[in-house]
């Protein structure tokens, strides 16, 4: 699915690679979350052995594959990337998991959207670092057991609720990462302002967290922008104003809190076309144009977050703080 945050060039993603933090240390929030990981992973190197596996769930951005880079780093252990996506066989996943080093730590992105029998060959190796490879067809088909190395998988979904239990069940430790207040998005404005060498001084800082909807990379996203702005515009010696924020983020469609153009479509659509909802989550996805897996775990988590949108057993609603946002008058508001 099309993640609008994640349309970028293999410029930025270099550029998003070098604001990654590489321990938890400098990490910034989710402090249960690291603090439950510091010990899984003090707790493996004590008994010299190979950290649980990790499932970590929740929208993109948040810092999911971080995480996962730094599980590999603080273990001092050789990291593999791969995708649910990119296994489609469970041929791909005995090729990956046969070629995994000891203690390696495999990363799987998007695991809930592996395919089933990939899936069922994850559930042998997760418990005993072992799987049955299937040769021949029909009546003449054996299985052959192939010892694995020992490893840790960590697992990132956006959708936790779509993986089936028997494979949630095999995670030691399960994290579900939320959006970062505003504070800490400052704290990423600002490390990352210091690695992109531009200056971005408190006003500017706190209102480019106060528009990146929660969510890390899009804070060095909007942060990049305005330091595109920056350079063009040339403030005095390279240094951010509040104005040049605010120039910037306008320019690009990130409104004073943050939603950007498919937000206030999807909130616009619930408004005007089905006068506030409730609406089924297809139907809204179809009339914006988008598919609705984006709109379930992109679009709708903050909405609902912040309190625009409400799910109702019914469907979508918009509250009238949604209304209030878009500047649409309510229809009981009208009659009285
Ligand atoms: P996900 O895998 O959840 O989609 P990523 O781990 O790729 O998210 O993070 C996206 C970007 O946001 C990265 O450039 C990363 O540096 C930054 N980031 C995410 N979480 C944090 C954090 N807690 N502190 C600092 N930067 C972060």
């Amino acid at each position: 699915p099309r993640d609008p945050s994640l349309a970028e060039d293999a410029g930025e993603l270099a550029v998003e690679g070098a604001l990654r933090p590489g321990s938890l240390a400098e990490f910034i929030g989710q402090h249960k979350v690291r603090r439950q990981l510091q010990l899984l992973l003090d707790a493996a190197r004590i008994q010299q052995r190979p950290a649980d596996h990790i499932l970590l769930s929740g929208p993109p951005g948040l810092g999911k594959t971080t995480l996962a880079m730094i599980v590999a780093h603080e273990s001092e252990r050789p990291l593999r990337l791969s995708s649910g996506p990119a296994i489609q066989h469970a041929g791909d996943l005995a090729a990956l998991l046969s070629s995994l080093l000891p203690g390696e730590v495999l990363f799987i992105d998007e695991i809930h959207r592996m395919t089933r029998s990939a899936e069922e060959m994850l559930y042998l190796a997760m418990e005993d670092f072992r799987i049955d490879i299937m040769v021949g067809k029909g009546a003449g088909a054996t299985s052959i057991p192939l010892d694995l190395a020992p490893f840790t998988l960590v697992g990132a979904t956006t959708r936790s609720g779509l993986l089936p239990n028997p494979l949630r069940d095999r995670f030691g430790f399960t994290a579900h990462l939320e959006y970062y207040e505003t504070a800490e998005l400052e704290q990423v404005v600002e490390r990352s302002a210091s690695v992109l060498d531009v200056t971005v001084p408190p006003v500017a800082r706190a209102e480019i967290a106060r528009r990146s909807r929660g969510t890390p990379r899009i804070a060095n996203r909007l942060l990049r922008r305005v330091r595109d702005y920056v350079v063009v515009h040339g403030g005095d010696a390279g240094s951010a104003t509040e104005a040049d924020v605010s120039a910037a983020l306008d320019l690009y469609d990130v409104d004073a809190i943050g939603l950007d153009r498919l937000d206030r479509a999807v909130l616009d659509a619930l408004i005007r076309r089905f006068r506030g909802g409730p609406v089924g989550l297809n139907t809204l996805a179809v009339t914006v144009g988008e598919e609705a897996e984006t709109i379930e775990s992109v679009v709708e988590p903050y909405l609902v977050r912040i309190g625009l949108m409400g799910r109702t057993p019914r469907g979508r609603i918009a509250t009238p703080e949604a209304y209030a946002h878009l500047r649409v008058p309510r229809a009981d508001e009208a009659l009285r």
